[in-house]
């Protein structure tokens, strides 16, 4: 049984939430693409752990975790990691996270370049995280990029060390006029932070294999949202990793299976971290009032979020990217704050309306269309069965499906566990 579990929108959707809850009888949790520029926010009876690159099922016990070859990994912030889980009781062990070889390593000077190009920008910026993301995988497709499997025998990688730090000075001193990086310098940061995690590398795509035959549970953990997708979603405001369901088993390391279930965690309103069109939008009080009702403020930077209505154009994409089979509509308790809710049925694009998500580049020029449906104006994070909820959230599902054309299978009424309804 292969299930993926990735975001409708534009990320922060609450699919760490929904992997901690789902992952439940699943004998792996895989991350497959991105690094620790997520933060996946997990609230259980363990405590509240936010995760930047540990899949969720590490607050499992018997689940194996897995971080793919299609990821890019901060091997400092993942050393970090570790030791902050498992000062909070949480066992990590060369048994329970399995490190892809083939995993590329983001480089402190992937994060300096990520710095230097966002302020060399200014006002232009893209928005990044500044956690390197861009530069490494950039840096992946020009052949140049470290991967985990080399750490196992730092020694060696001296003289590639010195041809790959000749090339990035070329950028780092040469354009940026940043002190140069040396060989030495990375040598010594691979025997610092990635001799340590030698016991967990290994070739991930034979472990999940091995595992798919022996008909284990494997979910694959999406990072970001469809939106984000470097393909397809915002381009050149996305993330430059591939956030959707189809490549998860490519980056996992299993690219010859195929999923059994794609679930997409959608939120029941807009949020939208960084730069780039967003084309729903609140500013304002209405914004105010919405991102505090929702606390929409980013796990890994703290940055406040964007917000805005349900946006059914460019969510019904994002179903469509993902091939979702079932949605998870999350943080509906958030929407209790409204007597009338508003929805974003469609864009105003050149005087026409479009209710299909067009070309990024069009989106500068689109408006939204708002239609307004009766809220609920009551608290519904306490229910935990669909007959607890009121007419009017029932009615605001069913106008969901419908215009986006899904199945909502799982409704999240709060961050906890078990604030969660199975609805069908
Ligand atoms: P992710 O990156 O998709 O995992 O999402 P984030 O962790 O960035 O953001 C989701 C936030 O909403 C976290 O703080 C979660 O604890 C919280 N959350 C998730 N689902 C719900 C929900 O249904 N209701 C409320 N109130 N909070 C939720």
């Amino acid at each position: 049984m292969l299930t993926s579990i990735c975001g409708i929108n534009w990320g922060d959707e609450g699919k760490g939430k929904m992997v901690d809850l789902l992952s439940e009888g699943y004998d792996y949790v895989c991350r497959y693409q991105g690094g620790n520029n997520a933060g996946h926010t997990v609230i259980n009876e363990r405590g509240k752990f936010i995760l930047n690159l540990l899949p969720s099922g590490i607050l499992r016990e018997n689940v194996v975790n897995v971080l793919g070859p299609g990821m890019a990994i901060d091997i400092r912030h993942l050393t970090e990691e570790i030791g902050r889980l498992r000062e909070k009781g949480v066992k990590i062990t060369p048994e329970n996270l399995k490190i892809s070889d083939r995993a590329i390593i983001t480089m402190p000077y992937h994060v300096l370049l990520d710095c230097l190009e966002e302020d060399r920008l200014a006002d232009q910026k893209f928005g990044s995280t500044r956690r390197g993301i861009a530069p490494v995988y950039a840096d992946k497709y020009m052949k140049k990029a470290f991967r985990m499997g080399e750490l196992l025998d730092p020694d060696s990688l001296f003289e590639r060390a010195k041809g790959i730090v000749e090339w990035k000075n070329l950028t780092v001193a040469g354009g940026y006029g940043h002190a140069p990086v040396t060989a030495e310098e990375v040598v010594a940061y691979f025997k610092t932070y990635g001799l340590p995690l030698k016991d967990h590398i290994c070739d991930t795509g034979l472990l999940l294999d091995r595992a798919n035959r022996a008909g284990k549970k494997i979910m694959f953990e999406a990072q970001l949202g469809a939106l984000r997708d470097i393909d397809f979603g915002i381009y050149p405001y996305t993330s430059s990793s591939s956030t959707i369901a189809a490549y998860a088993p490519i980056g996992a390391g299993v690219p010859h299976l195929k999923l059994d279930k794609s679930i997409g965690v959608m939120k029941a309103y807009s949020t939208c971290v960084g730069e780039g069109p967003f084309t729903a939008e609140y500013f304002g009080e209405k914004a105010e009032k919405l991102r505090a009702a929702g606390g929409e403020y980013g796990a890994a930077t703290g940055r406040p979020r964007r917000v805005g209505p349900f946006d059914v154009v460019a969510s019904s994409y994002g179903i469509r990217c993902q091939g979702a089979d079932e949605i998870a509509l999350t943080k509906l308790d958030i929407l209790s704050a409204y007597e009338e809710i508003e929805v974003c049925t469609a864009y105003e694009l050149d005087g026409k309306i479009i209710r299909e998500f067009p070309y990024p580049g069009a989106l500068d020029r689109c408006k939204p269309v708002f239609e307004k449906v009766k809220g609920w104006h009551t608290d519904i994070s306490k229910c935990r069965k669909k007959e607890q909820l009121p007419r009017e959230a029932l009615a605001y599902i069913s106008y969901l499906e419908e215009a986006c054309g899904c199945n909502i299978v799982y409704v999240a009424v709060g961050a906890e566990r078990d604030a969660c309804i199975k609805l069908k």
